[in-house]
């Protein structure tokens, strides 16, 4: 069976989830906890940060900071590829075959790099002020918040412009262009990716470099350039989520999921 026979259904229960959870998924977000512990640090605030909202003794910033971390060292971007209810909805998008243009964006937004760029803003602008400033702009958070049509909120504008922003973006620019140039907690998953060990290996010994991976891969992983052509065993970790594409549209099996380095 094909990957996406097991991702489809995984992504869709966690989309679910999520909208159950609607408001309540903000508690559990971790790039607030993230955020919340940046502002703690910016004001001085760090032990009441980590005392506030406990579960059975334990700090909720812990164990959604600390369970998260913890996930993406192991399984690296799956959070990205299986989990994130925004990633699901951008993936959903694409299968509905949108005419995206695949125009190149401009300089500053070519690549993988802006993304850490806005982390490192997001991130200071928090210690400064003291409150997670990613959350007024939160594409996923206006989508809940809407999606469970609560009171209608202004709050919900800025998400909401961001949600219409990255869909004008993915139509102009590349089916997933939020995630790979955009996202601040994609840059944040990518950044702990780099020592995961959950990796998508190639076997040189069959690949027959036909190159249709790359050609599949949402996130322009040069799969074989950068593996087998450079020595390695494994794609590179930090930009793959681990979809799973290359690996179902591989001619030869040549590609695998494994806990490997190398
Ligand atoms: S890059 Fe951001 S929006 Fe995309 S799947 Fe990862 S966390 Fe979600
Ligand atoms: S699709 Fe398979 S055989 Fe073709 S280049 Fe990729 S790993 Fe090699
Ligand atoms: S390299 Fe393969 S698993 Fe990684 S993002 Fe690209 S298609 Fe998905």
């Amino acid at each position: 069976m094909s990957v996406q026979t097991y991702r489809r259904p995984v992504q869709a229960i966690f989309l679910i989830i999520s909208i159950i959870l609607l408001g309540g998924i903000a508690r559990y977000c971790p790039f607030i906890g993230v955020q919340q512990i940046a502002g703690a640090i910016g004001s001085g605030l760090i032990d009441e940060a980590f005392d506030a909202g406990t579960i059975r003794g334990f700090s909720r910033l812990t164990i959604v900071v600390g369970g998260f971390t913890l996930f993406v060292i192991v399984f690296g971007r799956v959070w990205c590829g299986w989990i994130c209810p925004f990633g699901t909805i951008l993936s959903a998008a694409n299968a509905l075959k949108l005419p995206v243009q695949e125009r190149s964006p401009p300089r500053i937004l070519q690549g993988y790099s802006f993304k850490y760029e806005l982390l490192a803003v997001f991130i200071g602008a928090t210690m400064i002020f003291g409150y997670p400033v990613f959350c007024q702009v939160c594409p996923v958070g206006a989508l809940y918040r809407t999606a469970g049509f609560q009171t209608f909120d202004l709050a919900v504008i800025p998400g909401l412009t961001v949600v219409f922003i990255s869909v004008l973006f993915v139509l102009i620019y590349h089916r997933r262009f939020w995630c790979k140039s955009i996202c601040p907690l994609g840059a944040l998953t990518a950044i702990l990716d780099k020592v995961s060990a959950f990796r998508v290996l190639v076997d040189e010994d069959t690949c027959i470099e036909c190159m249709v991976c790359q050609r599949e891969c949402p996130m322009d992983i040069l799969v074989i350039e950068d593996s087998i052509r450079r020595g390695h065993r494994t794609v590179p970790t930090g930009e793959c989520f681990r979809c799973g594409r290359c690996i179902d549209v591989c001619p030869k099996d040549a590609l695998s999921f494994s806990f490997k380095y190398g």
